[in-house]
């Protein structure tokens, strides 16, 4: 039994969701992104304002310093020129007398002052402390005595008169009339300056220093470096030594301090001095508000990520929420989905296993005609309000529903006794049409219907909730036009109809092998003079399985037309009647056309032609002898494939006819369209009981018109005598039926070919 499943709608949803799981991910990604530049964006920004402040701001104070280290010599100038200017001293001629004038005046001494002391032109000195020394080696002596200079300092020195480290600074002594007499020199211990420098507070850790001559510290932090020279350790600064800094006097440069961390030095010359003074600004200390920040972008940045992760997570949770619901409710009424409701309605049967229950499958007649001639939302309109009155009665009768694919319905009950289901089952269909009364639309439902009998072996209760949908839906199949039949009851004689089907699959293919189908060969009769015309080649199966035995095309062509093997099989019966032709003539017995049947499935008109026509020619007959029947298709597509067989066939010379015409669904129009040679009137023309005047019109008009078209009439299932009087009558020009002959056995056949021609 064929299990049908619609996967359709499902793949829908789950491609509607993948769309919508990538647009998070995506925008996820975009807005990770977009954080991500801006946080470096500002990250970089605060780095370069960082940069630029610390810049602005170490160059001044670097300034300041200058200055203040500027008026600290100018003050140490202007004290020297207190003693220098003395007029006392002025007037002393040997170093004894200005040694007694220092001391006398030691008390006026400043107190930044370590010693004072003077030398004569030729450098030979005397000290505050009655050291007698020549410093006429010394710069801050020389530049005086040179004329360069009226005040000078340098350093740092080792004291001749004390031995500690001192920085000098000097002053020209004249005479009345300006002459030069000596030079008067006084000694600041560098201790002293760091004492008064120690004051200068610099911020981001920076450190002040002064380099003295030839890149000997005056003022530096690390008091082992006060005369000393330094040298960064690493190789890479090791150019930006205090030497460096010395003979470059101003800039800025990148080193590494005495601690090794690195460091950026900020020079500036001081005026009036060989001294440069400089601060150091610990590049650590200067970023560390910056990358304070920049831990906080980054913070911001995974908490970001996080909250989008967590989004994410909370919309995935509820995206699984709705696709839940999705795939449980039916968007458009409601209802359960045809999974859920096979999964609700088996747990029902499990739960009361040993039960009566009824299942059925519901559809609407033609529900594709109310799509295409009402449109889609009057369409949906029916199954909206089937969908609640269905609804209301399962709410009523404790029975579960669902809805399938397009116009399917689904409903399974508990039952107390089929007959009482039986009993309520007409009022129940009728109130169902009643309630889709008002729509005004061609809506006619048609039911399928299985039971579980647990006491019956046939409606036992081993079967799964989709076997019985596949029951019923067999069941549902088998209604036929009639608007009278509403339900069909899925039957033991279905199900061996349905088994006898099952067979037939089973075993085609081999049959085909073992040669096992065979053509018969009903004769055309012309009723001008009772002779054969022509005849139709049939298909007969003749199994060797005992179960399916001798078969007509009534058993098994639906079923090979749904399988498809119908095409395979039509070829095979060609062959046979072009074999057969073939070996008549060959035989020198009279032949006659011979018209074979081609079925619906033959999609490809190119395609079948070809095929016909290659197995044709390996038989060399003329193809006058071969007609092909074709019959009546819906839709327009389906005319445009008949016109072109039909002319392709003609191209090769074949003859077509329209089998069956009036069966149904073909329109005068197409017959119009389609170039055919004959018109083949369904059988159903001489069954019909209609008032017996009103008949013959109708198969006179049939016949008349088949003349105005210029075709060959043919009525086929004439049975009696006075059925083919009155086609003879009306000009019918051939006919096909019991009343002359039953399809015939091959040999049978050449026998009345022989005797009828
Ligand atoms: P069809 O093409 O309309 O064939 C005519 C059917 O009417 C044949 O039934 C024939 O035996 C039957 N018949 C002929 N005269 C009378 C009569 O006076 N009274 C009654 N009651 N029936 C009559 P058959 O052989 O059982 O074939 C049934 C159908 O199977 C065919 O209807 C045709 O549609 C299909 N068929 C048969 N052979 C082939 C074939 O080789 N290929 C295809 N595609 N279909 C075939
Ligand atoms: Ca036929
Ligand atoms: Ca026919």
């Amino acid at each position: 039994m064929a299990r049908l499943y619609n996967y359709g709608p499902h793949r829908k949803t789950i491609s509607r969701h993948m769309a919508k799981y990538l647009c998070f991910f995506v925008s996820g990604i975009i807005i990770i992104s977009f954080l991500s530049a801006v946080a470096v964006y500002s990250v970089n920004f605060i780095k370069k304002a960082v940069e630029h402040t610390s810049r602005n701001s170490s160059e001044m104070l670097v300034h300041e310093y200058s200055l203040v280290s500027k008026y600290l010599y100018e003050e140490t100038c202007s004290e020297l020129k207190q003693f220098s200017k003395s007029r006392e001293f002025s007037a002393c001629k040997t170093h004894k007398q200005r040694l007694d004038w220092f001391t006398s005046h030691l008390n006026q001494k400043p107190d930044f002052f370590n010693n004072i002391g003077y030398a004569t032109l030729d450098g030979d000195a005397i000290t505050a402390n009655n050291v007698n020394l020549n410093i006429s080696d010394r710069d801050y002596f020389k530049e005086i005595v040179s004329g360069q200079k009226i005040e000078s300092i340098h350093g740092p020195y080792v004291s001749r008169a004390t031995g500690e480290t001192v920085v000098i600074a000097s002053q020209g002594v004249f005479n009345l009339d300006g002459t030069l007499q000596g030079v008067m020199f006084c000694s600041i211990k560098l201790s002293t300056l760091a004492m008064l420098t120690e004051k200068l507070d610099i911020k981001n850790d920076g450190r002040f220093f002064i380099v003295g001559d030839e890149g000997k510290f005056l003022c530096h932090y690390d008091t082992r470096y006060l005369g000393e020279k330094y040298v960064p350790t690493d190789s890479k600064f090791r150019e930006f030594d205090s030497e460096f800094f010395f003979k470059s006097r101003r800039g800025i440069y990148e080193t590494l301090s005495s601690e090794n961390r690195e460091i950026q030095v900020y020079l500036e010359a001081i005026e009036k001095t060989p001294f440069t003074c400089g601060i150091t600004v610990d590049k650590k200390r200067m970023y560390f508000s910056y990358s304070q920040f920049k831990i906080v972008i980054i913070i911001v940045v995974i908490i970001t990520v996080m909250l989008i992760c967590l989004l994410t997570y909370i919309s995935t949770l509820f995206l699984n929420m709705t696709t839940r619901h999705e795939s449980y409710y039916d968007s458009l009424t409601n209802l359960w989905t045809r999974p859920k409701f096979e999964k609700e309605a088996q747990t029902m049967l499990d739960k009361y296993r040993g039960s009566r229950f009824v299942l059925i499958e519901m559809d609407f007649r033609g529900f594709k005609f109310i799509n295409q001639s009402f449109g889609a939302e009057e369409a949906n309109k029916v199954l909206v309000e089937f969908s609640k009155v269905l609804l209301d009665y399962c709410k009523k009768t404790s029975a579960l529903c669902g809805r399938g694919y397009a116009d399917h319905f689904y409903m399974i009950s508990k039952i107390d006794s089929v007959n009482v289901f039986l009993e309520d089952l007409d009022d129940v269909v009728q109130s169902f049409e009643e309630a889709l009364a008002p729509l005004e639309l061609p809506a006619h439902p048609k039911y399928g219907i299985t039971f579980v009998l647990p006491e019956r072996k046939f409606y036992n209760q081993n079967k799964t909730v989709i076997d019985l949908i596949g029951e019923a839906s067999y069941a549902k199949g088998t209604i036929k036009e009639n608007i009278l039949q509403t339900y069909a009851i899925y039957s033991s004689l279905m199900a061996e109809t349905i088994e006898k089907e099952q067979r037939i699959e089973r075993h085609m293919e081999k049959a085909l092998d073992r040669g096992e189908f065979y053509v018969m060969y009903q004769p055309k009769i012309s009723l001008i003079d009772d002779k054969i015309k022509g005849a139709e080649a049939l298909v007969r199966w003749n199994s060797s399985n005992p179960k399916l035995g001798e078969l007509s095309p009534g058993d098994f062509v639906p079923v090979f037309e749904r399988n498809g093997f119908i095409v395979q099989l039509d070829f095979e019966v060609y062959e046979m009647v072009f074999k057969f032709l073939r070996e008549q003539i060959n035989l020198g017995n009279p032949v006659v056309p011979i018209s074979v049947n081609m079925s619906r499935n033959h999609s490809n008109p190119d395609k079948f032609v070809k095929e016909f026509v290659n197995r044709f020619s390996k038989y060399d007959l003329p193809p006058e002898l071969i007609e092909i029947e074709i019959l009546e298709r819906a839709s327009e597509g389906d005319a445009y494939n008949l016109i072109r067989v039909t002319e392709k066939l003609h191209q090769y010379g074949f003859s077509v006819a329209m089998d069956d015409f009036g069966s149904g669904q073909s329109s005068l129009n197409m017959l119009n369209e389609v170039p055919i040679d004959v018109l083949k009137f369904d059988q159903n023309f001489l069954r019909r009981q209609s008032v017996k005047t009103d008949h013959q019109k109708m198969i006179t008009t049939l016949i008349e018109l088949g003349k105005q078209l210029n075709k060959k009439t043919l009525f086929e299932g004439v049975e009696t005598e006075e059925q083919r009087d009155m086609l003879k009558q009306l000009n019918c020009d051939q006919v096909q039926g019991y009343f002359y002959s039953k399809p015939l056995y091959e040999k049978d056949f050449i026998q009345f070919v022989k005797q009828h021609s």
